[in-house]
Parts: C-alpha cells; structure tokens; sequence
C-alpha cells in the first residue's frame, strides 16, 4: 500500500515480522513432511471441491472489497490495485469450478479444459501481483484509477483468459487422463506448466520484497502467502493425483493464504479506524484549547457560554463570569523575557484550572494575559467568594514580580452575574459587564475584585 495510509509502530512491527517468520517456517516444515506421504490417498469428496472454489470466492472478494474500500478512502492507488489483482484471485476460480467434473457436469459435460483453468486461475493472480509489485510506486502518479476502473480491467482480464483458454481448447496437450479427473498425464507439458507457475509465484514474491520495502503490515503477509503459494505450485511436481494428503494440503494452504490475507486486512482496516479515531479526537482538542496553557480557548467559551446561558435560564439558576488579567504583565515580560512570561501564564493557568470544579465550568484563555472563569449555578456571592480564593491562591504562589506592587505577580478580576429570570440580554452582556468590573479592579489598584 502506498504511504497515504499511515505506517505502524516500530513494536508492531517487530512483533509481525516474528510471526510472518514463524508462520513461513512452519508451513515449509509442514510441506516438507506432507511431501513425503504426498501420495497416500484421503478418500474421494467430490463436494470439497465445490466447496473449496466457494470458499475461495467469497473470502478473495472480500478481501478485494476491503483492498479496495482502503485504496479509496485513503486515495491509496497501490491498495486500488492490489484489490484488483484479489479479485482476479476470486473470480479467476470462476471457469475451474464451472468446469469442474461432477459440478455443474449436466450443463458443461465432462471438461477436460478444468486442468488449464486451474493453472490460469495460478497464473492470472500471480501476473497480476507482478504488475502490482512493478506499477504500484508509479500508479500514485497516473490518471486517477476509480474503484470501478479497476474492477472493469480485473474482470475483464479474467474473461479474456478464460476465452483464449476455451478458443485454443482443441489444441491444448490434456492434462488429465481423459474419463478420469483424478489422474494427471504425467507428460513433459504438464511439468513444464508446473514449473512455470512456480517460477511466476518465485517471481512475483521476489519482486515484492524487492520493490515494495518498506512493508506494510499487508505486504508482509502477503509475502508470507506468496511464500505458501509457491510451495503449493512446487508440491505439484511430485503430484499423483487429486484426493490424495498432498492435493488436500495443496487446497488447504490456498485456503490457509487467503484467509490469513483476509484477517489481516481487517485488523488493519480497525487500526486505520482506530487511527483516525485518535487523530479525530487529537484535533478536536487542539480546535478547542489553548496550545500553551491546555486551558479551553475563545472559540470554546463562545459555544460554552451560550449553552451554559440557555441552560441557566431553563434551569432558573444563576451564571457567573469572571475576566481576569494579570497585572502589569507587559513589565513583567520587559524585567524577565518572554519565556518566563510564558511560564508565569502556565503557572496562573494551573491554578485557575482548579477552580473549574462543576460540570459546565471553563477555565479559558480569553486571550494574552486575561482568562475568564465561568461558573454554573454561581450566584454572585458564591462567584466573589471563589475569585477571591482563586487571588489568593495565586499571591500564595509568590512568583516574583519586583516592577508590581507587593513585588509578586497579582490579579485583577471583574466579576458578572446573570440573575435568574430578572436578567435580560444575552451572554455576551455578561462578559462587558465583567469588562467593565476588570477595569473598576484596575483603577482600584490592582489586586483586586469587583462586580458588576
Ligand atoms: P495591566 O495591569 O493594566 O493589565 O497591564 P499589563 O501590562 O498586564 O497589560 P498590557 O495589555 O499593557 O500588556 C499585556 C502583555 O501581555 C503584553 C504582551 O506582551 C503580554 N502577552 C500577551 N500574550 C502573551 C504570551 O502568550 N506570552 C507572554 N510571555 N506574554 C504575553
Ligand atoms: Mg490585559
Ligand atoms: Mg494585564
């Protein structure tokens, strides 16, 4: 998949690496021990196969849909092709099962083009994974491929194997020994066709590891698959017939790589949403509060005030602000510096935070150095007394101010209150009667609370 969706963690990633390794080592270990019993037959389920190509469909089309449903939200043009290259795997099934013996053999007849259609099904995916692993660092910069796009060329690639196939019928070597589909004809033909799918399975995961590192975690398993895949085309070299262990083994890695690329392509799909989830949330705070002192911002308080007005008049309770404004802070910057400023403005900020103590109260950086404490259900009286504890609070932190009175950093404050049901105008009174109350504060010297 190409960089627009976001990479993994450096842990995840190890973590994946380790059991795409141990996943490849036992399914070679496995390979290794089935091949020497390859031969012993298994009992004859002409229903397995059926089921087998059903199966095949349905997981590779979902796995195709998902490929896809990425590509597009994430405008990832390499996972729009990979999702192509899926369907190719799930409708590229189609021709084999139609044709198989005992599946639809009423309306077919007996075929004997089965064989080819199950090498071209092998062939067409690992084509397509080629082309994948060769265009999909340059597809980012084609003309835009859409999801239809994609799936008109997968299928219409399929149909035109499957229609060469059926027109060169009569010339096609027979691979099967003719009146029964179980026993290949063990001719140079049938083995060079083997040899050649797993040249194109080689080839195709050579050029994945090749071409697309970094891996994404997608990526990784597929190599993994292809890894299956390839051991499944090579077990055909010693293979003796259909229902024995090693056909059953061969159809059960097919499965085992399709669902394995399927359960990874969800986990993905929930990383992603969780990702975006996160970043969601990330953003939403960083709209809504202030970078320096993680008190809510301006923006907040106008949607905060609003609801919180509304709410005190539905209520019949009191609403009080309050604007406060550090004093004589240009001075403050002009004997420290502007870091230092910052600092002091982080350390009012803590302590203001702590004041917000209901549900509905905001501590907010109105701007610069003035902040608004809005208190829910505060009459008055109520907001006074707190303010007055919140001066205090930040005289108790004596941070040195030696150009303010009392040489420590104070506060002014201007205090408004609605008045339930008397009350008239809107919210936004409230904060230029607080306005007005700050300024009182400022002329009464500083340090101090006033009311409107
Ligand atoms: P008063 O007591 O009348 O409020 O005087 P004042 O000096 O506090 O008020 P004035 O409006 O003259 O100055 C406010 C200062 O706050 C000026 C500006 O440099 C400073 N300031 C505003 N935002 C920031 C900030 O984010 N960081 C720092 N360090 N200073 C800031
Ligand atoms: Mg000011
Ligand atoms: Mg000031």
């Amino acid at each position: 998949m190409q960089s627009s969706i976001t990479p993994v963690s450096e842990a995840l990633r190890v973590e994946q690496k380790s059991a795409a390794l141990f996943a490849v080592i036992a399914i070679a270990v496995m390979a290794g021990s089935v091949k020497l019993i390859a031969d012993t037959p298994l009992g004859i389920s002409i229903k397995f196969v059926p089921a087998f190509a059903a199966s095949m469909l349905v997981l590779n089309l979902v796995t195709a849909a998902l490929l896809m449903n990425l590509g597009y939200f994430f405008k990832s043009t390499g996972s729009l092709l990979l999702g192509g290259v899926f369907l190719i795997r799930a409708i590229g099934i189609i021709p084999h099962f139609l044709s198989f013996p005992t599946t639809l053999e009423t309306v077919t007849g007996q075929s004997p083009i089965t064989a080819w259609y199950w090498i071209a099904w092998h062939a067409e995916f690992a084509l397509g994974l080629i082309f994948y692993a060769l265009a999909a660092d340059r597809a980012a910069h084609w003309k835009e491929l859409t999801v239809v796009d994609i799936a008109a060329i997968a299928t219409s690639f399929v149909l035109v194997c499957m229609v060469t196939l059926y027109l060169c019928s009569p010339w096609l070597p027979t691979l099967l020994r003719s009146g029964d589909f179980q026993e290949p004809v063990h001719s140079l033909t049938a083995k060079l066709l083997v040899i050649l799918h797993v040249l194109l399975y080689l080839t195709a995961l050579t050029l994945v590891v090749v071409r697309m590192r970094p891996f994404t975690i997608v990526q990784l398993w597929l190599t993994v698959c292809l890894v299956g895949l390839a051991i499944d085309a090579a077990l055909g070299l010693s293979w003796s017939g259909r229902f024995t262990l090693g056909w059953y083994f061969g159809r059960a890695l097919n499965i085992l790589t399709s669902l394995v690329m399927l359960l990874v392509l969800m986990a993905e799909a929930v990383r992603l949403f969780r990702q975006t989830a996160d970043a969601n949330h990330d953003l939403h705070h960083k709209a809504s509060h202030d970078a320096l002192t993680g008190l809510y911002n301006r923006r907040s308080l106008d949607l905060g005030l609003e609801l919180a007005w509304r709410q005190s008049h539905r209520d019949h309770k009191p609403l009080s602000l309050a604007l406060i404004d550090i004093d004589n802070f240009k001075l403050f910057n002009d004997t420290y510096g502007h870091p230092a400023g910052d600092q002091c403005l982080q350390n009012v900020s803590k302590v203001l935070q702590q004041f917000a103590r209901r549900p509905g109260d905001m501590a907010v950086r109105y701007g610069g150095e003035e902040f608004v404490l809005l208190l829910t259900g505060a009459s008055e009286t109520d907001a006074a007394l707190t303010l007055e504890q919140f001066r205090q609070a930040i005289c108790d932190l004596e941070l040195p101010h030696r150009n303010n009175p009392g040489k420590i950093v104070t506060v002014s404050i201007g205090i408004a209150s609605s008045r339930p049901l008397t009350y008239a105008g809107n919210a936004l009174d409230l904060i230029s009667a607080a306005d007005k109350a700050l300024y009182r504060a400022k002329h009464a010297g500083r340090n101090a609370i006033r009311a409107a």
